[in-house]
């Protein structure tokens, strides 16, 4: 029995998916501070909304507003009994627009880091982090979602806890980390330990990669990462749109809907299947990225210099996979 992403992905070379969660409901009078996920059973029709925004503008998959939805990361709002309940509303909004459809959209049932450090650096065991993740799964299922969505992990504990819950769950998952630390994640996994490390995995995911981060540049660097391992797994590139930048109080993101067009395209010329975006990345771009894929040829994998070109500078001068990671830009291994 197969799944409805892996069936897609047999009739599709690219899969558009969607882009920011966060941003989107901001612009929606979500406060900073406010638990998202509570909006799933007091404001359904902005989360309707916010779905229907990135399929109107051509994703072929959605995450749900699910990403804090998990015990530990409802509990700092006194809410870690809704876990289950508050992620299963997530999915069954999802769900519905997904149907509404007349082509295949893809419902992914979102599952954040529990937001704690796990053992032995931290308090959270492993059994723990699997209930939690078990918990949340069992609530995507039941509200419909196709796939789980593991995001913005940095530790590779954290990943695998998922990854057995999901088990628990027989469901099928994709999952990303977030590389935002010179080219590491924040718990110092690089690139290719992430790649090393999925094919190890007892339950690996249908596909896996990097969301989040710094900028675009920095994704497509972590991409040709991935695909340096010779891994055939299909990758993930959700990248934000551009930097961060304060202005007027408030976070905006530079990155224009024709900077996200590019990135789309050189992340599939890279070797990414499932394509999105994250933070900053509105319908605008999506629409935008959607265009660019289906009217730009595939062109070959593109070099360091030709994504910084198109997309600005790197954050870091190394993607910390070299032999030493300290060592200077010029002795690093191209990857292209
Ligand atoms: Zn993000």
């Amino acid at each position: 029995m197969k799944n409805a992403l892996t069936k897609l992905m047999a009739t599709r070379d690219w899969i558009l998916a969607d882009g920011a969660t966060g941003t989107n409901l901001f612009n929606m009078g979500l406060q900073s501070g406010d638990a998202p996920e509570m909006w799933n059973d007091q404001h359904p029709e902005r989360i309707e909304l916010l779905y229907r925004q990135a399929v109107d503008a051509g994703s072929d998959l959605f995450l749900t507003n699910s990403f804090g939805g998990n015990a530990a990361r409802l509990k700092l709002h006194g809410a870690q009994g809704r876990a289950r309940e508050l992620s299963r509303i997530s999915a069954e909004i999802g769900r519905e627009v997904a149907d509404r459809q007349d082509r295949p959209v893809i419902v992914a049932g979102s599952v954040g880091p529990t937001g704690e450090i796990m053992a032995p650096m931290g308090a959270l065991t492993h059994e723990l982090a699997v209930e939690i993740f078990h918990e949340q799964a069992e609530g995507l299922k039941e509200g419909g979602a196709d796939v789980l969505w593991l995001e913005t992990i940095s530790a590779p504990e954290e990943y695998k806890a998922a990854a057995e819950a999901f088990k628990l769950a027989e469901m099928p998952w994709c999952g990303t980390m977030s590389f935002d630390t010179a080219g590491r994640t924040m718990m110092g996994v690089t690139s290719a330990d992430m790649a090393a490390m999925v094919e190890k995995l007892a339950n690996p995911p249908l596909a896996y990669g990097a969301n989040c981060g710094v900028g675009a540049s920095d994704l497509l660097r972590t991409v040709l990462g991935f695909v340096a391992q010779g891994s055939e797994r299909p990758i993930v590139a959700k990248g934000n749109a551009g930097i961060p930048k304060y202005h007027d109080g408030h976070i905006h993101y530079d990155g224009t809907p024709a900077l996200m067009a590019e990135y789309a395209v050189l992340a599939r010329d890279a070797g990414a299947t499932i394509i999105g975006g994250c933070c900053g990345t509105m319908a605008e771009h999506l629409s935008m990225m959607r265009a660019a894929l289906e009217s730009r040829p595939r062109g070959p994998r593109p070099t360091l210099d030709q994504i910084t070109d198109a997309l600005g500078p790197f954050s870091s001068a190394d993607d910390g996979t070299g032999e030493d990671a300290a060592a200077p830009r010029r002795t690093r291994r191209r990857r292209a």
